[in-house]
């Protein structure tokens, strides 16, 4: 085990550096030839570069293969998933391995199970000092209020170093400039919002190691495989070819992908972890208070949530949906969203939760009782 995973390593380690070489011989042929400028230099560099990354490992091209998109082929891929596996299910000896964690908190209830999962095996690896926590803020009227506050919390109960990005004027910003709402086949609000904005935090870590070797650094995420069929398909490690380069290899570990629902409230309860007091709603994904990839029944529920605690998210949205002139959804305006909402609210009156309903909804009255308990010890 311990040699194929170095095998592996390596061979990706090797294949990420080469893939580097390849993009600078690339781009050395792309810059534009000066006035009287002999191209036949060009064509010379790029020979230099291509023999330069071939010298770097003899099976270049299976490297070259196996960094683009970051997945291997045939025989290969399944004994590089196999090794990849067995390294996720180790996670102590996955921790020692990194040289750096990165922890992606959204402050949601699987972020604060797996940052509790990271914690205790960066504590048994004897290595708490190489994991650090960074929550992208998606702008104000987007978020619940409170989720940066609370992920700070979370982090700092275990004495971790948190850092936080937000791209300028979030996500309400990136929509109005590009007139258009995403959507699940253009997800821009993870790309340009989470994604590019986190990409500086890898190359401030690679330079404070300040390693003459590449860096191994892991990117750990609540993310998991019952949330969604693309989830299910996600593996629970696996090389990121973006955000590796010569200087760092990046490997992304979702740490919590195996967990099921009542699983991760189990672990809420029995560890006595804060979680948001939106989930006591009867809302299951803590996100943007308005998800692109929510359906109706959360939208209309989060709209009547946002009318008890007295947010102007609904008024936001609707005035952005109008200004912009397109809708939220293909053929669903949040303007219908918020008249269900309202009417909703006439029939039932509005909407009513106490702390800890998320607890008993999904474990029972006993169990909440215990994660007040604990919770009160923690904190
Ligand atoms: S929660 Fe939904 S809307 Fe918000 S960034 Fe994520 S995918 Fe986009």
């Amino acid at each position: 085990m311990t040699d194929s995973v170095q095998r592996l390593l390596e061979q990706l380690r090797l294949g990420i550096q080469s893939s580097g070489a390849v993009r600078t011989a690339r781009n050395a042929t792309r810059r534009k030839p000066k006035a009287g400028h002999d191209p036949r230099a060009d064509f010379a560099r790029l020979r230099a570069a291509r023999r330069k990354a071939k010298a770097q490992q003899a099976s270049w091209r299976a490297a070259w293969r196996a960094c683009r998109g970051g997945v291997f082929r045939g025989p290969a891929r399944q004994a590089a998933d196999a090794v990849l596996a067995e390294l996720a299910a180790d996670p102590v000896d996955l921790v020692r391995r990194a040289d750096a964690l990165v922890f992606h908190s959204s402050g949601g209830k699987d972020s604060v199970v797996g940052l509790h999962r990271a914690v205790q095996a960066a504590k048994c690896a004897g290595c708490l000092h190489k994991l650090v926590v960074v929550h992208a803020d998606l702008g104000p009227d987007t978020e619940w209020p409170g989720v940066r506050e609370l992920a700070q919390r979370q982090a700092e109960r275990y004495g971790l170093r948190f850092l936080v990005v937000a791209a300028e004027g979030g996500f309400v910003g990136m929509v109005e400039k590009r007139g258009m709402f995403p959507d699940s086949k253009r997800r821009l609000c993870t790309s340009t919002l989470k994604r590019d904005e986190l990409a500086p935090i890898y190359t401030q870590i690679t330079a404070a190691l300040g390693l003459d070797d590449q860096a191994l650094i892991v990117s750990v995420y609540g993310v998991r495989g019952g949330e969604s069929a693309a989830r299910a398909k996600k593996a629970a490690l696996s090389l990121d070819s973006r955000a590796s380069s010569g200087r760092r290899l990046v490997l992304t570990w979702n740490i919590v992908h195996h967990l099921s629902t009542a699983e991760v409230w189990q672990e809420i309860s029995e560890h006595g972890l804060e979680y948001h007091p939106i989930y006591d709603t009867g809302l299951e994904r803590l996100s943007c208070a308005y998800c692109i990839l929510a359906p109706e029944a959360a939208l209309v529920l989060a709209t009547r949530v946002c009318f008890a605690l007295g947010l102007s998210i609904p008024t936001v949205y609707v005035e952005l949906e109008r200004r912009i002139g397109h809708t939220f959804k293909p053929g669903q305006t949040l303007a219908g969203v918020v008249a269900a909402a309202r009417m909703l609210d006439a029939l039932d009156g509005p909407l009513a939760w106490r702390r800890g309903d998320a607890v008993r909804r999904h474990l029972g009255e006993e169990a909440c009782r215990r994660w007040e308990q604990r919770l009160a010890v923690a904190t």
